[in-house]
């Protein structure tokens, strides 16, 4: 190599390191710095003139002196260091993470007469780092304290991660198998077969499932999100599965409860109601106006009661898939006018109004239906305090008859119409004694009609009143189940 060569070399090499962001060093075996780049008088905060001649032990932490000793051996060996990771002190005494590559240098002779050495700060990495792991703790604190398990699973359905597995495995057993390795064989294929559905459709799953593990039977309810990349390529589903065993039994016990109680209450009542109607014949016999008058009245309350009864009774069937249909042909048409004729003789308040037709006959339970209608009429009127007519309006669409129960009260909000069929539910203020009730009616006609293999949904205007759908399908079968 001749001069000029080795000149330009040498050159290029300087500007290299004063260039470069990392810092870049140089020192002897005796530790003695013999350069310091611009990038290491950024990080570490001397001036090359400051820290040329200097030992290199003035940027080691104290409590870390030992490392200069353990690298210096290394040296002497001819190791080189790589992506040491550790932490330096700055000259005004604060802290940084650096990740240090040291190699020896040699003399022409191949002797080790000092060390070069590379430091990059890695305290934004750290800083990172910290910040996810600081995170992963919370994420985990908060499965651990709702008793939640988190699982991720490939196309394959192959567990590829969980966390707060069910005590009898550890998360090593399951990485790498399916839930055929661990459920009973039923279980697995329906786990199987809706996370293979999550997948291919992308859209998520939630339900409260039944299992027998080795505890015995449990429910669990279940959360099933696509797992997908940035880009939303689907790559398996991320599930979360929750023990809800105590919580479902209890929900049973109440429902339990619910059905025990209104039985019981059933008996007293209609043995009441029966004595007092034989009172009211035999007192309108005698001419004893006042007091029929009052049983008059007991008995109207006593028939409310007999209805809050029935509703419970039927709520808690449905509840346990116990209520029982009949199917028999109905004529629509004369079977509405009947019904609302009953209810028309029973409400002085509003006028009844049906218009058009269906001609249709419906295979159905009359008795059921009968109720779903009063339920709906009786609704429109009472909440129609101010209004003075409802309307029932009869059509056909292609396939099934409709019956269109129109009032002009107070209406529903948009946030509550989603929630009126749901058990208990009800959209406004019970305290107010006009509109009592316990929010079983449209549950239980929602469930009558669905029943029927029909429909049932709501449109409302608040302020202006309300219309009910209620659509029974042309020649079908009473749906089973
Ligand atoms: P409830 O016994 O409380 O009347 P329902 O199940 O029959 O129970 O109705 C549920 C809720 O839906 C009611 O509490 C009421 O808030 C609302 N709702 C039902 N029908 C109507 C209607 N025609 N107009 C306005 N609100 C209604």
């Amino acid at each position: 190599m001749n001069q000029i060569e080795t000149e330009t070399e040498r050159a290029m090499f300087a500007a290299l390191v004063a260039s470069s962001e990392d810092a870049i060093v140089s020192k002897t075996l005796q530790s003695i710095i013999t350069s310091w780049n611009v990038a290491a008088e950024h990080m570490f905060g001397y001036t090359a003139e400051e820290a040329i001649g200097q030992s290199i032990r003035m940027i080691i932490p104290p409590e870390l002196q030992q490392e200069e000793d353990e690298i210096l051996e290394k040296l002497r060996q001819g190791i080189q260091i790589q992506h040491y990771e550790t932490v330096r002190q700055r000259k005004d005494g604060t802290r940084i993470y650096v990740s240090l590559s040291i190699s020896p240098i040699k003399d022409r002779e191949g002797n080790i007469i000092g060390a070069a050495k590379i430091a990059r700060d890695i305290g934004e990495r750290k800083k990172l780092e910290e910040e996810l792991h600081e995170s992963q703790e919370r994420t985990q604190s908060a499965l651990k304290a709702g008793s939640v398990t988190l699982y991720q699973q490939d196309r394959d359905l192959r567990y590829t991660w969980i966390f707060n597995p069910l005590p009898v495995y550890s998360s090593e057993e399951i990485v790498g198998k399916t839930d055929a390795d661990f459920v009973e064989p039923e279980e697995a294929a329906y786990l199987t077969t809706i996370k293979r559905q999550v997948i291919e459709t992308g859209e998520s799953y939630h339900e409260v499932v039944k299992a027998t593990g080795i505890a015995g039977a449990r429910y669990f309810d279940l959360f099933i999100e696509p797992w997908r990349l940035r880009h939303g390529q689907v790559v398996g589903v991320t599930g979360t599965s929750r023990d809800v065993t105590e919580q479902v039994e209890l929900e049973q016990r109440k429902d339990n409860f619910i059905s025990i109680a209104s039985h019981e209450l059933r008996t007293p009542i209609t043995v009441l109601r029966g004595f007092t109607q034989i009172l009211i014949r035999k007192l309108s016999q005698q001419g004893v106006e006042q007091s029929l008058g009052m049983l008059q009245k007991m008995d109207a309350q006593i028939s409310r009661l007999v209805k809050l009864i029935d509703e419970l009774l039927d709520a808690s069937k449905i509840q346990a898939g116990r209520l029982e249909y009949e199917a028999e042909p109905i004529d629509l048409d004369p079977f509405v006018h009947e019904t609302v004729d009953v209810l028309q003789a029973s409400s002085p308040t509003h006028i009844l109004r049906i218009s058009g037709t269906t001609d249709a006959i419906i295979l159905g339970d009359k008795d059921r239906l009968g109720q779903v209608l009063i339920n709906l009429i009786t609704n429109a009127i009472k909440y129609s305090p101010q209004a003075k007519s409802v309307d029932i309006l009869l059509s056909t669409s292609e396939k099934a008859a409709l019956i269109r129960i129109r009032d002009y009260g107070i209406g529903i909000a948009p946030s509550h119409q989603q929630f009126i069929f749901d058990r208990f539910y009800r959209a406004h203020d019970s305290s107010k004694k006009t509109f009592r009730g316990l929010g079983m009616g449209l549950y239980i006609a929602h469930e009558i009609v669905k029943r029927h293999g029909g429909d049932l949904t709501v449109e409302s205007e608040e302020g202006k009143g309300t219309t009910f759908t209620l659509s029974l399908p042309l020649n079908k079968e009473l749906s089973q189940g």
